[in-house]
């Protein structure tokens, strides 16, 4: 079956369709009238335009954001993306997120996000660094370990945090170098990383699944997932789905998108991108048109790419029973109502992506009490904490008669009004 490409949705702003989810939730609860004022527009918008020197002698401008949303929970947290759809209203709308998913895990955080408009797959990886160190040292002092800590996130990855944190490190006094190491989360091992920090996406994205399929009374073995998105997030839940015994029978990216209704094996179309930069012409599966992705029968779809690929158009033909959102923001709000009316199940973004973030926490905590935890640790806590925030999702939805999404941001929200309430609002 082929399709000609979809049409898209009519998307005005990204921020817009967060607020929108926001003010849904803040109906349904009651939200305190002042803390929905507060949480409308995020607390701080840093915009650095600041040059770089490239391979060929050249000088380019670029510009970088870090938006910080709200801190009443604790520092700000949130990614850092390299891409060329980067732009103020987009990293809004990231920060905004990283507010409510911090919330609903029960973090100690607050949210925040960031970002270059840049195509790092132009970028050699001098001028990575170049970019990546430059940046960090236009930020300044907006960053820091008590203050606003960055992680990896879309053109991101552990090499980019090393880089932030010993720029940082670089810029503080030598006393306070170590302390520095816990500005950035998403490191490498050998650089104060956690274990298991790489894949904790896909592993609470799993945990989730082996939840969410306990209460159905469906088998693992009977799952089928098809999988939006082969970067950190989409090859892990992946990986680690398949290793718990589902079946992914169809993976899509940028390059293309191939199925097997067998079981597509992960590890070797890692090692086939790996080597050939793209997904057609696996071996172990065949090749469909990108378009067609979207009709393939499984019981559940993980979009783990980028926002808004979830349109109207795509979301009348799902097959899927649930939308585990591995991205942030994939759904349109058009779509999202489809899904509804079609009964189709969507685990939200603030939830189902809500590893990564978790075990930045536990990487955070083991650089301020110099230690490193077991990846069996690291799990397990990880575990307990994303199903925690499931399981209170699920009780918001059903007091508020509500769907998934705005149940999560029901809990977030309660927790940020509580404190609001507690503290007061200054003066
Ligand atoms: N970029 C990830 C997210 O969107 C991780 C953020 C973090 O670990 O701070 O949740």
């Amino acid at each position: 079956m082929s399709h000609p490409a979809s049409a898209p949705d009519e998307i005005e702003s990204l921020y817009k369709s967060a607020m929108t989810q926001f003010q849904r939730a803040a109906d349904a609860m009651g939200l305190d009238p002042a803390v929905r004022t507060i949480l409308a527009q995020p607390k701080n918008e840093v915009v650095v335009n600041f040059p770089v020197r490239m391979e060929d002698g050249r000088y380019e401008l670029f510009r970088g954001y870090r938006i910080q949303h709200n801190n009443i929970l604790g520092p700000y947290k949130g990614g850092i993306r390299y891409a060329p759809q980067v732009d103020q209203d987009e990293v809004k709308a990231l920060a905004a997120w990283m507010t409510f998913k911090t919330a609903l895990a029960g973090l100690p955080f607050g949210g925040a996000k960031g970002g270059i408009t840049c195509n790092p797959s132009k970028l050699s990886d001098e001028e990575q660094m170049r970019l990546t160190r430059r940046f960090t040292h236009a930020l300044g002092s907006n960053i820091g370990p008590e203050h606003d800590i960055p992680a990896p996130d879309v053109g991101t990855n552990a090499r980019h945090m090393v880089w932030m944190m010993d720029t940082y490190a670089n810029s503080v006094p030598v006393g306070e170098r170590n302390r520095a190491r816990a500005v950035v989360t998403g490191k490498s091992l050998a650089c104060g990383g956690s274990e298991g920090r790489e894949k904790a996406t896909g592993q609470g994205l799993c945990y989730l699944v082996e939840a969410w399929a306990e209460r159905k009374g469906i088998a693992l073995s009977k799952l089928r997932l098809a999988v939006q998105g082969f970067g950190n997030v989409g090859y892990h839940a992946a990986l680690i789905a398949s290793e718990m015994g589902a079946r992914v029978v169809a993976v899509h990216d940028h390059t293309g998108a191939v199925m097997n209704s067998a079981g597509l094996d992960i590890p070797s179309l890692r090692r086939h991108v790996d080597q050939s930069r793209k997904l057609v012409g696996f071996s172990g599966g065949e090749t469909i048109s990108p378009e067609s992705f979207w009709d393939v029968d499984a019981e559940i779809l993980v979009p783990a790419a980028i926002e808004n690929q979830l349109t109207s158009d795509r979301a009348r033909r799902v097959r899927a029973r649930v939308v585990f959102e591995g991205a942030n923001g994939p759904t349109t709000p058009q779509a999202d109502r489809i899904l509804q009316d079609r009964g189709i199940e969507v685990i939200p973004d603030i939830l189902a992506n809500s590893g990564g973030v978790i075990v930045s926490f536990f990487e955070w905590l083991q650089n301020k009490n110099c230690e490193s935890w077991d990846l069996e640790t690291v799990d397990r806590k990880l575990r307990r904490q994303v199903l925690k925030a499931f399981e209170s999702t699920i009780d918001a939805a059903s007091t508020h008669k509500t769907d998934l999404r705005t149940g999560a941001y029901v809990v977030g929200l309660r927790r940020l009004e509580r404190a609001y309430k507690e503290r007061g609002i200054f003066p």
